[in-house]
């Protein structure tokens, strides 16, 4: 199992299957037109299949399948069947915005998926509107229960928190988890990618987030599951269930980051800010070996020296951080 330059060895790994999406959130990929990767230059289901299994071979035992918005992928199903079936994985998980969700349920259930996260940022079908620039609110909510009731556990929704957008609506969105039985996780907002128009201001933190939280329904601490994971989790004390809080700026996790991605055109990438990816399709295609690709994925990761987020945070205390200086892989490519 490779470790990286700050001994971080590879145990999760991200893919997104399409860099398309049938949202614009204003926080992700604001912009109305994008120049989408060419089909040809997408990597089949068999070529995934094939770099997740040497993946888990090198010791990754999370995959989140992952995008733009990965149910716009034609049959994903059978994308989820053959990952599912891979020796060795512990946990197979999708990334959704949930607006295909409750057409898609079935066979997604059927092909081995047993669990999902599904981002939902405000319960106000207005404003769900206005931050996905398209979205139906109710087409959302449709999905979130269909995965309910096709038994999918747990179910976690996701809420990034915008100043001045959606930090009004915290606590209907963990009333709303409570009722359901649903966990929900805050996300800070993060300067991905290069057209969001992030700044400081726009951020709520962690700090903030809880206190808004606790005011109302009182929390114990439980940590990060498995001492790595990007959520810092806690519980409420009447018991009834539990949250999450990432908080990439305001206490970033990289020391412990164990996450590669997969861009959906097949480019390793190893950090959500990182400028480039390593070309593996490339690799795939002009008839590598497997024992030749293991090699460069070790390599790749071996060199790996990332820390984006604790190197911002510093920026950020001494005021020097100016996040258009530095330019990214969109985070619809790189899976979030
Ligand atoms: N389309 C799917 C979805 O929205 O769930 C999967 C891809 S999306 C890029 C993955 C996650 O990244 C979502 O939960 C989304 O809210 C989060 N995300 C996107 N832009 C973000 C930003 N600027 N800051 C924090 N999280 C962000
Ligand atoms: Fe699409 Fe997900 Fe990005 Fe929203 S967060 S634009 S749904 S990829
Ligand atoms: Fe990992 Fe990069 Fe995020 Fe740090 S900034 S936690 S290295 S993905």
């Amino acid at each position: 199992m490779p470790a990286d330059a700050y001994n971080r060895s590879v145990k999760d790994l991200r893919i997104s299957v399409t860099d398309r999406c049938n949202f614009r959130c204003t926080y992700c990929m604001p912009l109305d037109q994008y120049e989408w990767i060419s089909k040809k230059e997408i990597l089949t289901f068999e070529e995934i299949t094939r770099l997740a299994t040497l993946f888990v071979g090198l010791g990754v035992e999370k995959i989140r399948l992952t995008g733009g918005e990965p149910l716009v992928r034609q049959n994903l199903d059978q994308l989820v069947a053959k990952v599912a079936a891979i020796s060795g994985l512990k946990d197979l998980c999708l990334t959704t915005n949930g607006a295909l969700l409750a057409e898609k349920i079935d066979s997604l259930k059927a092909a081995g998926l047993k669990r999902i996260n599904i981002s939902l940022d405000t319960l106000d079908p207005e404003k769900f509107r206005r931050m996905t620039k398209r979205g139906d609110l109710e087409k959302v909510l449709e999905g979130i229960f269909a995965a309910k009731d096709h038994g999918l556990h747990p179910i976690k929704l996701n809420a990034v928190i915008e100043r001045g957008v959606n930090d009004d609506d915290i606590l209907e969105l963990v009333e709303f988890s409570r009722e359901h039985g649903l966990a929900i996780r805050f996300i800070e907002y993060m300067d991905v990618g290069n057209s969001n128009n992030w700044t400081s201001e726009k951020l709520v933190s962690k700090a903030e987030i809880l206190e808004k939280i606790s005011s109302r329904y009182p929390l114990r601490e439980i940590g990060r599951d498995q001492g790595s994971a990007p959520s810092v989790d806690y519980e409420f004390i009447d018991g009834r269930g539990d949250l999450g809080v990432i908080a990439s700026v305001t206490e970033p996790f990289c020391s412990s980051c164990t996450r590669a991605r997969l861009t959906a055109d097949g480019k390793l990438v190893t950090c959500l800010f990182s400028q480039m990816g390593h070309d593996v399709k490339a690799l795939l295609r002009n008839g590598t070996s497997d024992e030749d690709l293991v090699k460069f994925l070790s390599g790749v990761w071996r060199a790996r020296r990332d820390r984006y987020s604790a190197d911002r945070l510093e920026a950020m205390r001494s005021s020097h951080y100016d996040p258009k200086s530095h330019k990214k892989i969109e985070m619809i490519s790189l899976g979030g």
